[in-house]
């Protein structure tokens, strides 16, 4: 990412995922009794075809996508028509698609944030009238900003499978931050829904997994304790002594991690402040580290994955300016470029997080746009309240949201300039139906755009296929209880080598009706990060290899990687893989964050030239929000982008 919430961690530490909790539903069942029940046996691998093997509706009142565990995220069912309409597939043919007797004044391709706050600034510009079709291929709104509910031992957990924070608050517009206000969404509540004491209340710090493989013994070693910043300030130097003294390290790599953490020497002598600048624009922190710092390589792997969750890319692809703030905050003392390395980074609390992240935005926007959609009014009670899936597409609504159902073509009803409406065709369930809407945004993802719209310029088209979007899973485990972590004194984990780069205690937050788990003894969430990135190749190489990697990783690998690696963090405190987990819900995203231009592998634009601004020009009818447009994987700028997008087509 270009754009960065957090100031320098003193230990590595991946982004968005500083800081730990608990979060349970007190005695609430979020789900229908049958299905809560089927699910409690644990991860159940065929969970995602089980709506459709029962042939559930999504206007059945048992059609409840968030309590469904296993394989989310990009669901099987979700992907594969979009994928057949990029290996050629066309559903022109007569007779392929059904007319369907449908016009509205806006159909909106995707139905993440971008889009539904497209559909609310729509109706501000147009009136609460104003029909409005939200279509999106999934089997849940929401887009990455997606709600998991893990049930097990009494209790149903609400968890993150997405979008986990209202994060760098200094990126919101005023009109971003006004929709967050007009949905009811106060931050400063959050001040009292998070327990900012939970953690050292516990003793619970952040620590890192040494793994015998890359190490040569499996060893967890406390780092710190754990804040909701984590800026200098919260640098202790005793505990980072003690830390690298117990870590299964090389003696001469001890000594240089010590070096890199307490001597503030300029590790480019010599240069100039614009050559040390340019320099390190195009290399790496791994070629910074091994060239310049010249460290025994244990410390390069020890930070080999510390900006995995960050960037997508691990540290041999991260360009090192933009990146030094992985490293401790001597070196960049040293190098005397603090405000270089700081960029836009602000002194923020990591704490605007609602125990679904901001699928809670989504259910509130959602809740706006759709009567019926769920009860109550406040951002608490969105919290606990059941989604009604009966409603989203209900006939009399003015704003109707289609799920299960792809884009297929999106395409002017006679020339692009003079049209006075738009085709928009779709595949659902098997069939395609098409529906006429006078204006369309497409808050989908830039690069399907091109196959939709084929008439646009090349230019237009090679501009949006520019960017390659970021592949990562997030995994929620349901743990009976979380005894083993409060035991040795844990609550999050950096993993350098392992096949998950981080372990966290899902976030100590209380909001409304809804409760984390105060006590050890109660199940809890756990929340575990997988970048499949490939080291050594480009950015967009290694995100290609990495989306392939996930869409060919069964259920059943993940599940045994959770076990594996959790049994041997958590074992010596006591963790039983088979008794302990409950349940795990696997949130993959191989389309997930948005590309964001690096250094290292993009060249500097001219003012106004960059892929993103040339590719979301407005084409007729249809303009183009998303987070892709913006370039930036952040819900700020999904927002931001669906206004500019409402507002290129006021002008037609
Ligand atoms: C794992 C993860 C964690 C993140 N964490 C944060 C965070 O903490 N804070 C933050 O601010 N941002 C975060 N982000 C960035 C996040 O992507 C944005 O915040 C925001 O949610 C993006 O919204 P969007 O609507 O632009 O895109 P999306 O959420 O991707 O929504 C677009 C929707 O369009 C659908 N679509 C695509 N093609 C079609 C088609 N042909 N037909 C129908 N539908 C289609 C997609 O499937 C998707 O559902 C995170 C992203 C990921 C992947």
């Amino acid at each position: 990412m270009n754009s960065k919430s957090q100031r320098a961690p003193p230990t590595p530490i991946a982004r968005r995922d500083f800081l730990n909790g608990m979060a349970c539903v007190a005695g609430t069942a979020l789900m229908p009794e049958a299905l809560a029940a089927s699910l409690e046996h644990g991860p159940d691998a065929a969970a995602e075809e089980y709506f459709l093997s029962r042939g559930i509706a999504p206007t059945d009142p048992a059609y409840y996508p968030p309590a469904l565990t296993g394989m989310r995220g990009s669901h099987p069912g979700s992907f594969e028509v979009a994928h057949a309409l990029r290996d050629g597939a066309r559903w022109d043919a007569p007779g392929a698609l059904t007319d369907l007797d449908e016009h509205y004044d806006l159909a909106i391709v995707g139905g993440g944030i971008s889009g539904l706050s497209a559909a609310h600034f729509f109706r501000k510009l147009h009136g609460a009238n104003a029909k409005i079709l939200v279509l999106d291929n999934h089997d849940d709104f929401g887009g990455h900003a997606k709600r998991n509910e893990l049930s097990g031992a009494g209790s149903t957990r609400i968890a993150c499978g997405g979008t986990l924070m209202i994060e760098e608050l200094q990126l919101y517009t005023p009109e971003a931050m006004g929709l967050l206000r007009e949905l009811g969404i106060d931050i400063r509540r959050f001040d009292r829904y998070y327990d900012r004491d939970f953690r050292k209340a516990h003793g619970l710090k952040s620590a890192c997994f040494f793994e015998r493989s890359a190490f040569g013994v499996d060893r967890l070693c406390p780092q710190q304790t754990d804040s909701v910043y984590l800026p200098d300030a919260h640098f202790d130097p005793k505990e980072i002594r003690a830390f690298i003294a117990d870590a299964p390290l090389a003696p001469q790599a001890r000594d240089d991690l010590r070096r890199l953490y307490f001597s503030r020497v300029d590790l480019l002598p010599g240069k100039t402040r614009a050559e040390k600048v340019e320099l390190l624009k195009h290399i790496s922190i791994q070629t910074f580290l091994e060239q310049y710092a010249r460290v025994h390589p244990d410390v390069v792997k020890y930070y080999w994955q510390s900006t995995n969750g960050w960037l997508g890319l691990g540290i041999d692809a991260a360009a090192a300016l933009d990146n030094l703030w992985f490293l401790p905050p001597a070196v960049t003392a040293g190098l005397g470029l603090e405000a270089e390395a700081r960029g836009d980074l602000a002194d923020q609390p990591y704490i605007y997080h609602f125990p679904d992240g901001n699928a809670s935005i989504a259910r509130l926007l959602v809740r706006r746009l759709v009567p019926g959609a769920a009860p109550g009014s406040t951002m608490e009670d969105i919290v606990t309240a059941r989604m009604n899936y009966a409603a989203l597409d209900a006939a009399g609504s003015p704003v109707r949201i289609r799920l299960n159902s792809t884009a297929v073509r999106v395409r002017h009803i006679g020339d692009p300039a003079t049209a006075s409406s738009v085709a928009v065709s779709y595949v659902s369930n098997g069939k395609g139906h098409r529906v006429r809407a006078d204006r369309v945004i497409l808050a989908c993802w830039n690069m399907v755009i091109p196959y939709l719209c084929p008439e646009m310029s090349s230019a237009q088209r090679q501009a949006l296929a520019y960017g390659v979007k970021v592949p990562l899973v997030y995994t929620n485990v349901l743990l009976r209880n979380w005894s083993a972590l409060k035991n040795l004194g844990v609550g999050t984990v950096y993993c350098p080598t392992s096949y998950f780069s981080e372990v966290d205690l899902d976030y100590p937050v209380s909001i409304g009706n809804y409760h984390y788990p105060s006590s050890p003894e109660q199940p809890c969430v756990l929340r575990l990060e997988r970048v499949p990135c490939k080291p050594g190749l480009p950015a967009k190489a290694q995100y290609r290899a990495g989306r392939a990697e996930l869409f060919t990783t069964p259920f059943a690998t993940f599940e045994h990687q959770v076990r594996d690696q959790l049994g041997r963090m958590f074992g010596a405190g006591g963790f039983d893989a088979q008794q302990d987990i409950l349940g795990i819900t696997v949130n993959r995203w191989p389309h997930g964050y948005a590309y964001s231009y690096s250094t290292l592998f993009d060249p500097e634009w001219p003012e106004g030239q960059a892929p993103h601004i040339l590719g979301r020009q407005r084409f007729g009818r249809i303009a183009i929000a998303n987070a892709d447009s913006g370039a930036e994987a952040e819900t700020s700028i999904a927002i931001a982008e669906a206004l500019r997008a409402c507002r290129e087509l006021e002008r037609v």
